[in-house]
Protein backbone atom coordinates (compact mmCIF):
# COMPACT_ATOMS: atom_id res chain seq x y z
CA UNK A 1 0.00 0.00 0.00
CA UNK A 2 1.49 3.18 -0.79
CA UNK A 3 1.80 6.40 1.56
CA UNK A 4 -0.46 8.73 -0.62
CA UNK A 5 -3.01 5.91 -0.54
CA UNK A 6 -3.26 6.36 3.08
CA UNK A 7 -3.05 10.26 3.48
CA UNK A 8 -5.71 10.58 0.67
CA UNK A 9 -8.36 11.97 3.80
CA UNK A 10 -5.78 14.53 4.12
CA UNK A 11 -5.09 15.52 1.09
CA UNK A 12 -9.14 15.64 0.07
CA UNK A 13 -9.64 17.91 3.41
CA UNK A 14 -6.25 20.19 2.45
CA UNK A 15 -7.85 20.85 -1.55
CA UNK A 16 -11.53 21.71 0.61
CA UNK A 17 -9.61 23.93 2.88
CA UNK A 18 -7.30 26.17 0.36
CA UNK A 19 -10.78 26.47 -1.84
CA UNK A 20 -12.88 27.62 0.52
CA UNK A 21 -9.93 30.18 1.69
CA UNK A 22 -9.75 31.53 -1.81
CA UNK A 23 -13.18 31.84 -2.04
CA UNK A 24 -14.10 33.76 1.07
CA UNK A 25 -10.65 35.72 1.01
CA UNK A 26 -9.72 36.41 -1.72
CA UNK A 27 -5.93 38.09 -0.94
CA UNK A 28 -5.24 35.70 1.91
CA UNK A 29 -2.56 33.76 0.23
CA UNK A 30 -0.75 36.23 -2.12
CA UNK A 31 -0.81 38.34 1.54
CA UNK A 32 0.17 35.33 3.45
CA UNK A 33 3.00 34.78 0.59
CA UNK A 34 4.59 38.24 0.49
CA UNK A 35 5.68 38.07 4.66
CA UNK A 36 4.79 36.49 7.67
CA UNK A 37 4.33 39.32 10.86
CA UNK A 38 3.34 37.61 14.03
CA UNK A 39 2.98 39.14 17.17
CA UNK A 40 3.02 35.81 19.05
CA UNK A 41 5.19 33.27 19.52
CA UNK A 42 4.14 29.41 21.38
CA UNK A 43 5.89 27.26 22.99
CA UNK A 44 4.06 24.80 23.78
CA UNK A 45 3.63 21.01 23.84
CA UNK A 46 3.78 18.90 20.57
CA UNK A 47 -0.24 17.13 22.14
CA UNK A 48 -1.84 16.75 19.14
CA UNK A 49 -4.79 17.62 20.98
CA UNK A 50 -3.24 21.45 21.61
CA UNK A 51 -2.97 23.02 18.88
CA UNK A 52 -1.86 26.93 19.01
CA UNK A 53 -3.85 28.68 16.03
CA UNK A 54 -7.33 26.81 16.98
CA UNK A 55 -6.40 27.68 20.33
CA UNK A 56 -6.41 30.89 20.19
CA UNK A 57 -8.57 31.64 17.49
CA UNK A 58 -5.73 33.32 15.12
CA UNK A 59 -5.34 32.20 11.37
CA UNK A 60 -1.62 31.10 9.55
CA UNK A 61 0.65 34.09 9.62
CA UNK A 62 -0.19 35.02 13.33
CA UNK A 63 1.50 32.81 15.63
CA UNK A 64 5.25 31.23 15.08
CA UNK A 65 5.02 28.05 16.77
CA UNK A 66 8.14 25.86 18.42
CA UNK A 67 6.30 22.26 19.98
CA UNK A 68 8.30 19.88 21.66
CA UNK A 69 7.30 17.05 24.72
CA UNK A 70 5.70 18.91 27.73
CA UNK A 71 6.81 22.42 26.25
CA UNK A 72 10.59 22.23 28.02
CA UNK A 73 12.97 25.42 27.16
CA UNK A 74 16.19 23.57 27.35
CA UNK A 75 19.51 25.92 27.67
CA UNK A 76 21.43 23.92 24.97
CA UNK A 77 18.37 22.86 23.07
CA UNK A 78 19.76 24.43 19.77
CA UNK A 79 16.38 24.03 18.20
CA UNK A 80 14.59 25.90 20.21
CA UNK A 81 17.05 28.84 20.81
CA UNK A 82 16.89 28.78 17.08
CA UNK A 83 13.39 29.25 17.07
CA UNK A 84 13.20 31.83 19.50
CA UNK A 85 16.33 34.04 18.28
CA UNK A 86 14.41 34.14 14.69
CA UNK A 87 11.06 35.00 16.55
CA UNK A 88 12.36 37.67 18.70
CA UNK A 89 15.32 39.58 16.47
CA UNK A 90 14.01 38.99 13.44
CA UNK A 91 10.37 38.69 13.11
CA UNK A 92 10.03 41.02 16.18
CA UNK A 93 7.69 39.23 18.14
CA UNK A 94 6.13 41.07 20.55
CA UNK A 95 4.83 38.26 22.83
CA UNK A 96 6.37 34.46 23.58
CA UNK A 97 3.55 32.42 25.41
CA UNK A 98 4.58 29.47 27.10
CA UNK A 99 1.69 27.05 27.29
CA UNK A 100 1.42 24.00 29.10
CA UNK A 101 -1.71 21.66 29.70
CA UNK A 102 -3.47 19.83 31.96
CA UNK A 103 -3.42 16.19 31.67
CA UNK A 104 0.06 16.29 29.86
CA UNK A 105 1.49 12.72 29.20
CA UNK A 106 5.08 13.76 29.27
CA UNK A 107 4.60 15.72 32.59
CA UNK A 108 2.62 12.25 34.10
CA UNK A 109 5.31 10.24 32.44
CA UNK A 110 8.28 12.38 34.52
CA UNK A 111 5.92 11.79 38.09
CA UNK A 112 6.35 7.83 37.24
CA UNK A 113 9.09 5.75 37.54
CA UNK A 114 9.56 3.07 34.83
CA UNK A 115 11.66 3.56 31.35
CA UNK A 116 9.94 4.69 27.91
CA UNK A 117 13.31 4.92 26.25
CA UNK A 118 14.95 7.60 24.69
CA UNK A 119 12.69 10.02 25.58
CA UNK A 120 13.52 9.45 29.66
CA UNK A 121 16.33 11.44 28.80
CA UNK A 122 13.91 14.31 27.76
CA UNK A 123 11.11 13.70 31.12
CA UNK A 124 14.54 14.13 33.19
CA UNK A 125 13.98 18.00 32.88
CA UNK A 126 10.69 18.05 34.21
CA UNK A 127 12.10 15.38 36.98
CA UNK A 128 14.14 18.53 37.74
CA UNK A 129 11.20 20.88 38.12
CA UNK A 130 9.52 18.13 40.17
CA UNK A 131 12.62 17.62 42.46
CA UNK A 132 13.57 21.67 42.95
CA UNK A 133 9.86 22.14 44.35
CA UNK A 134 8.97 18.44 45.81
CA UNK A 135 8.00 20.13 48.99
CA UNK A 136 4.89 21.24 47.13
CA UNK A 137 3.52 17.91 46.28
CA UNK A 138 3.55 16.18 50.21
CA UNK A 139 -0.30 15.75 50.66
CA UNK A 140 -1.40 15.95 46.89
CA UNK A 141 -2.83 12.51 45.15
CA UNK A 142 -1.52 11.23 41.74
CA UNK A 143 -3.97 13.48 39.74
CA UNK A 144 -3.35 16.50 41.97
CA UNK A 145 0.60 16.51 41.71
CA UNK A 146 0.24 15.87 37.62
CA UNK A 147 -2.25 18.95 37.15
CA UNK A 148 0.46 20.82 40.11
CA UNK A 149 3.41 19.98 38.22
CA UNK A 150 1.98 20.89 34.89
CA UNK A 151 1.88 24.29 36.06
CA UNK A 152 4.79 24.74 38.09
CA UNK A 153 6.85 23.29 35.18
CA UNK A 154 5.43 26.26 32.64
CA UNK A 155 6.33 28.73 35.35
CA UNK A 156 9.84 27.34 34.84
CA UNK A 157 10.43 27.28 31.40
CA UNK A 158 9.05 30.68 31.57
CA UNK A 159 11.91 31.52 33.58
CA UNK A 160 14.38 29.10 30.68
CA UNK A 161 13.00 31.39 28.25
CA UNK A 162 13.85 34.68 29.79
CA UNK A 163 17.10 33.21 31.03
CA UNK A 164 18.58 33.28 27.86
CA UNK A 165 20.90 35.97 26.30
CA UNK A 166 18.23 35.73 23.25
CA UNK A 167 15.64 37.75 25.51
CA UNK A 168 18.06 39.73 27.71
CA UNK A 169 19.54 41.07 24.03
CA UNK A 170 16.31 42.30 23.39
CA UNK A 171 15.76 43.82 26.20
CA UNK A 172 19.25 45.54 26.69
CA UNK A 173 18.39 46.90 23.30
CA UNK A 174 15.05 48.30 24.47
CA UNK A 175 12.84 45.90 22.36
CA UNK A 176 9.33 45.72 24.16
CA UNK A 177 8.95 41.74 24.50
CA UNK A 178 7.12 39.91 27.27
CA UNK A 179 7.33 36.35 27.95
CA UNK A 180 3.66 34.89 29.09
CA UNK A 181 2.91 31.37 31.02
CA UNK A 182 -0.54 29.81 30.32
CA UNK A 183 -1.52 26.47 31.03
CA UNK A 184 -4.72 25.13 28.81
CA UNK A 185 -7.50 22.47 30.05
CA UNK A 186 -8.42 19.93 27.36
CA UNK A 187 -11.53 19.30 29.57
CA UNK A 188 -13.24 22.38 28.26
CA UNK A 189 -10.99 24.05 25.97
CA UNK A 190 -10.35 27.25 28.31
CA UNK A 191 -6.55 28.82 28.75
CA UNK A 192 -5.97 30.25 31.75
CA UNK A 193 -3.42 33.21 32.37
CA UNK A 194 -0.85 31.38 34.92
CA UNK A 195 0.03 35.28 35.71
CA UNK A 196 3.86 34.82 35.27
CA UNK A 197 4.17 37.66 32.65
CA UNK A 198 8.23 38.95 32.24
CA UNK A 199 9.12 41.79 30.25
CA UNK A 200 12.45 42.98 31.51
CA UNK A 201 15.71 41.95 33.61
CA UNK A 202 14.54 43.66 36.13
CA UNK A 203 12.27 40.32 36.61
CA UNK A 204 14.53 37.90 37.07
CA UNK A 205 16.86 36.31 39.65
CA UNK A 206 20.23 38.54 39.82
CA UNK A 207 21.99 35.14 39.13
CA UNK A 208 21.12 34.77 35.84
CA UNK A 209 21.33 38.25 34.83
CA UNK A 210 23.96 38.89 32.09
CA UNK A 211 23.87 42.88 32.29
CA UNK A 212 24.38 45.15 34.98
CA UNK A 213 21.29 47.94 36.07
CA UNK A 214 24.00 50.15 34.67
CA UNK A 215 25.00 48.70 31.30
CA UNK A 216 20.90 48.08 30.52
CA UNK A 217 20.35 51.47 30.94
CA UNK A 218 23.16 53.04 29.16
CA UNK A 219 21.72 51.13 25.69
CA UNK A 220 18.48 52.30 26.07
CA UNK A 221 17.58 55.38 23.59
CA UNK A 222 17.79 58.30 25.59
CA UNK A 223 14.12 59.00 26.18
CA UNK A 224 13.43 55.63 27.82
CA UNK A 225 16.53 56.18 29.76
CA UNK A 226 15.08 59.40 31.14
CA UNK A 227 11.64 57.98 31.81
CA UNK A 228 13.23 55.20 33.69
CA UNK A 229 15.21 57.10 35.83
CA UNK A 230 12.73 58.91 36.84
CA UNK A 231 10.46 55.93 37.57
CA UNK A 232 13.54 54.81 39.64
CA UNK A 233 13.92 57.93 41.80
CA UNK A 234 10.49 57.93 42.03
CA UNK A 235 10.21 54.39 43.50
CA UNK A 236 13.26 55.23 45.44
CA UNK A 237 11.14 58.24 47.16
CA UNK A 238 8.22 55.96 48.26
ZN1 LIG B 1 1.58 17.51 26.78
Amino acid sequence: MSSSHTLDNIFSNNRRWAEEVQRDHPDFFPRLEKQQSPEYLWIGCADSRVSANEIMGLLPGEVFVHRNVANVVVHTDFNCLSVLQYAIDVLQVKHVIVTGHYGCGGVRAALENRSMGLIDNWLRNIKDVYFKHENLFTHLSADESAELLCEINVREQVGNVCHTTILQDAWKRGQAVTVHGLIYSLHDGILNDLDVNVSGMQDIPSIYRMYSDAEMLARLPSQRRRLQQSAQVGSQQQ
